[in-house]
């Protein structure tokens, strides 16, 4: 097994930890205080260059404050493309792009999909998705996301992960994308499934404690560290409540902070009936998060209360859930339209006033999920008015597909 040796409070340690656990691989934490007594466990001169975090693999390759991309070659992930062209090229590895992938490649399309981080998006990210057609006793998101993976690869998929879509370019029928690597991709058409990212608090020093006690999203990887803490956690929505409810296992105690009145009309029911019900959550209304402090780590939160009341909580651990924002940076240079908050905007949604915009160069619309460039779809969160969900995600990667052969098809 993975042998991983840090300290909790390392935010580059969270970072390893986070995308392991994302990626489904087994791995030991053994936590440590000092480089040294690092290199003493391991048996290594102390005056050494050894630096945590350290990791170990099953074969004894040992990796000196990996960078996540350190990690995922020595795990095997990283590969290079094996083709100077595809039918389709993929960004983002989440429901939605693992699906269009699944699709694509037993179509027979030949398929790659490039991932920027770890396989699984937000889903990957949470510990139970509970309302996925056909799993009635929930499924962890990771544990779908690998089952996913696998089957893309089955179907002969060519997965790059920790390789990021930075610029594309649509010339001679083709898109090219730019990989933030330095290196290019080609493809007859492309789907974006670039999904979401967390939206920041926007609270002095949040950057200081990223990882090192202010988390964004479910903490998945985190929880069973939390055990005997006063943790908080940011948001009304589900994926917060997910969070809490996860953290709760663990954490002596939960303080769910909520903007608004109620827990957000998004959030499932069955999810407010366990949160309310679940002794060591309290839910607190009206209520926001205004300060950080600490030293290396968080310490403290500052927690202004519906009668405008400000209190400085101790606390280590933050959990941060309260939406996104679209990953479209890299469409910005090109003729693909996008909402005012960044989204894709597809199909009929790209009439206005009866007219399709001028960019538009074809006699047909657009097909549902297509973009305002043809041969260039969307699908899952990304998309302009899409329904945050796994199942949607999953259902417009396929769907994504069907039109992709479309275009193909019109030669
Ligand atoms: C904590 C949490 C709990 C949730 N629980 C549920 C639930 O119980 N049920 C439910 O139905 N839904 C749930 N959701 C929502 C669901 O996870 C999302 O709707 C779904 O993951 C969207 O899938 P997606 O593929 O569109 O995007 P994402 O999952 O966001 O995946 C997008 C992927 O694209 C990658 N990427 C971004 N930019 C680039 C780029 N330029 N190049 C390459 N790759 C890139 C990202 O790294 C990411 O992996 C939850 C979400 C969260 C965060």
């Amino acid at each position: 097994m993975i042998c991983l040796y840090g300290r909790l409070d390392d935010a580059r340690g969270y970072e390893i930890r986070d995308f392991l656990k994302r990626s489904v691989v087994e791995f030991k934490w053994i936590e440590m205080s000092s480089d040294e007594d690092c290199a003493q466990q391991l048996g290594l001169p102390a005056t050494g260059n050894l630096r945590l975090p350290v990791l170990v693999t099953p074969d004894g390759t040992l990796l000196s404050a990996p960078t996540l991309k350190d990690v995922a070659a020595a795990l095997g992930f990283v590969t290079n493309p094996r083709l100077r062209e595809y039918d389709v090229s993929i960004y983002g590895a989440g429901p939605a792009g693992l699906s269009a992938a699944v699709y694509a490649a037993s179509e027979g399309l030949k398929t790659v999909l490039i991932e920027r981080g770890a396989v699984g998006g937000q889903a990957g990210t949470t510990s139970m998705i509970e309302n996925y057609l056909g799993f009635p006793e929930g499924i962890a998101g990771a544990d779908l996301a690998e089952r996913a993976r696998q089957q893309a690869l089955k179907f002969g998929v060519e997965i790059l992960v920790m390789r990021e879509g930075v610029k594309a370019e649509f010339r001679d029928g083709k898109i090219w994308v730019d990989l933030a690597d330095g290196g290019e991709m080609i493809a007859r058409s492309n789907i974006c499934a670039t999904g979401v990212d967390w939206r920041r608090l926007g609270v002095e020093r949040e950057a200081d404690f990223l990882g090192g006690g202010v988390y964004y999203g479910a903490g998945a990887s985190e929880a069973p560290y939390c055990s005997g803490e006063h943790v908080f956690v940011v948001g009304g929505g589900n994926s917060a409540g997910q969070a809490v409810m996860h953290l709760a296992e663990h954490a002596a105690k939960v303080s769910m902070l909520v903007r608004n009145h109620a827990l957000s009309t998004s959030m499932s029911s069955y999810l407010i009936d366990r949160i309310k019900s679940t002794p060591n959550v309290e839910v607190r209304y009206c209520s926001e998060i205004s300060g950080l402090d600490g030293d290396e780590t968080l310490r403290k939160v500052a927690v202004t209360s519906p009668d405008g009341t400000v209190s400085w909580e101790d606390t280590g651990r933050l959990f941060v859930a309260i939406g996104g924002v679209p990953h479209t940076e890299w469409a910005k240079d090109t003729l693909i339209v996008r909402d005012s908050a960044g989204y894709l905007v597809t199909g009929s949604d790209l009439i206005t006033e009866g007219k399709l915009p001028d960019c538009w160069p074809l006699e047909r619309a657009p097909y549902y999920l297509e973009t305002s460039v043809p041969g260039s779809f969307a699908a899952g969160d990304v998309r302009h008015r899409s329904i945050k969900r796994v199942a949607t995600a999953v259902g417009e990667g396929a769907m994504a597909v069907s039109f992709v052969h479309r275009f193909l098809e019109e030669g």
